[in-house]
């Protein structure tokens, strides 16, 4: 241990003295829905791991990721801060720029400085090198997440429908040959460069939108890159290739105290699962790949069995924005669907700010600390940076993690998790704002003229208790709750000048008292 712990304090499960802190293992899945897992009621897949998470932990019925795309919910779930406030951290291209700056506090500095061995295992799409360059690909991959506090990082750099399809390895390419440099770039780079376009009868997935630049592995994707040869990666090795990494590294670790991140790529297109997952499903690619997605959880859980850290780690479950069935490819996964229903009874999914957009699963499992059961107190992935670190009894330096509300007491179940929620989708500047039961869904009206960006944004208004499928406009009917929401809403976006209004319930537990977040008042995105 390399640090010094404050006193843990949580003695309302359990009555356990242990002076260690927790490990902590965060799982992030990718476009997974809420209802694509059998613990929330799908049967045509089965997820017997992530199931018995659940069972062991706390399953949260309004657990949220900020946003509906990758980037952004990355970005918060590292930063503690909503993305819209940060101009570029909408879905980030091949060639992007470290988006969070070297030195910033994220959740894994503030678990570093504390003591903790840090690595992120898995899909970043957070950008990597110095702003205004980008990526050095055949040189020194910084800044990046070494940067911002992790000790080691094991990558698929961008998202697998991007290029480069390499594996980046703390600061590097892996088993890159400087004789086969690897070039990226956003334009083709030669006539007969192969493109899902020219050669688009040889591809074993076919594109249905934009992916089709550079070939690789039969699949055309988004970006052009050419050399590396060596480095590739097969799209069917990813989750072996986390699964081995992360194992490896806990082995290593198993005896300091550790925090993982690890956001796999799955079930994100395109999908493509190891062969022994293919067919595993009737709802082809996208059932595989949960199944696949089921069977990494499943080798991390087994890995701290092994190890006898079950025990002694926080492991969450949780997706980084809901589902989608059409990103850009051809591979059945609407037309396999059948009655299974992605998001659940929810209205929406990935890139939309109906709660299907971010209403996903989210599971915390501490065994002896977390009482098992369900929860419907609403948390979100940006409220973990905050969370955990109090659950640890790590330091949060004074302004960081801005908009993430301490729900610790929700995630161990002796108390509240938010009053009211910001859902935001990749940067448009529509907006849903849950508050209790109400929700209010900011975005262009219906029949929106196709000129309209300066056309004034729709509130809709919609009673989760009664419409949890988002149907039915009520703002007329209640106009007062809709003003008030919307006002919440302005305020927390920065149109207001007054302070937000406070963001979680009074909590109801034992836990040492901590500085609540700080909210700073920033200029809408809108404005
Ligand atoms: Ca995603």
């Amino acid at each position: 241990m390399r640090g010094i712990f404050l006193c843990l304090g949580l003695c309302t499960v359990a009555a356990v003295a242990d002076a260690r802190p927790p490990n902590v293992i965060v799982i992030m899945a990718d476009d997974l829905g809420w209802g694509d897992l059998s613990c929330h009621g799908a049967t045509a897949v089965q997820t017997p791991h992530i199931d018995r998470l659940a069972r062991e932990g706390r399953r949260f019925t309004s657990g949220y990721c900020s946003a509906s795309t990758c980037t952004p919910t990355r970005y918060s779930f590292l930063t503690g801060e909503y993305a819209f406030r940060k101009p570029g951290t909408g879905i980030a291209p091949p060639n992007a720029a470290a988006i969070i700056p070297p030195g910033t506090p994220t959740f894994a500095s503030v678990l570093h400085d504390a003591g903790y061995a840090t690595a992120v295992v898995g899909k970043w799409h957070l950008g990597l090198g110095e702003r205004g360059r980008g990526p050095d690909w055949n040189g020194s991959l910084a800044p990046g997440p070494l940067e911002i506090g992790f000790d080691h990082c094991f990558l698929l750099p961008t998202t697998n429908d991007r290029v480069p399809p390499v594996f980046v390895e703390d600061h590097h390419v892996k088993d890159l040959d400087a004789a086969d440099p690897l070039w990226v770039g956003d334009t083709k780079p030669s006539a007969d460069h192969p493109t899902g376009i020219e050669q688009r009868s040889r591809l074993t997935m076919d594109w249905s939108k934009g992916h089709h630049d550079t070939i690789h592995n039969g699949i055309g994707r988004i970006g052009f890159f050419t050399g590396g040869s060596r480095a590739r990666f097969r799209d069917q090795d990813l989750a072996d290739a986390w699964v081995r990494e992360s194992v490896r590294w806990i082995e290593a670790h198993s005896q300091e105290p550790f925090f993982l991140f690890l956001p796999s790529h799955d079930i994100h297109v395109p999908r493509v699962p190891h062969e022994r997952f293919q067919g595993s499903t009737g709802m082809g690619p996208r059932g595989d790949c949960i199944v696949q997605l089921d069977w990494t959880v499943g080798q991390i859980t087994a890995a701290l069995d092994r190890l006898k850290r079950t025990d002694d780690t926080l492991v969450v479950f949780c997706s980084d924005n809901g589902p989608v069935l059409d990103d850009g490819y051809r591979d059945g996964a609407a037309e396999r669907l059948g009655s299974h229903k992605p998001a659940g009874p929810f209205r929406g999914g990935k890139y939309s700010v109906f709660e299907g957009g971010t209403r996903t699963p989210f599971i915390a499992r501490w065994p002896g600390r977390i009482a098992p059961g369900t929860s419907d107190e609403i948390v979100c992935t940006i409220d973990l940076a905050q969370s955990v670190a109090r659950i640890v009894g790590a330091e949060v330096p004074k302004a960081a993690f801005p908009d993430s509300v301490d729900v610790s007491a929700a995630l161990l179940g002796t108390g509240a998790g938010r009053r009211s929620l910001l859902q935001q989708d990749n940067g448009s500047g529509r907006f849903g704002w849950r508050e209790g039961t109400w929700k209010l869904v900011r975005q262009p009206p219906p029949k929106r003229p196709p000129a309209g960006d300066a056309a004034p944004l729709h509130d809709a208004l919609y009673d989760l208790a009664v419409d949890p499928g988002e149907v039915t406009d009520v703002s007329a009917r209640f106009p007062d709750v809709a003003a008030r929401l919307a006002a919440e809403l302005d305020q927390v976006t920065g149109r207001g000048a007054a302070a937000p209004p406070p963001a979680v319930s009074p909590p109801s537990t034992t836990l040492p008292k901590a500085a609540g977040p700080v909210r700073k008042t920033v200029t809408s995105p809108r404005a």
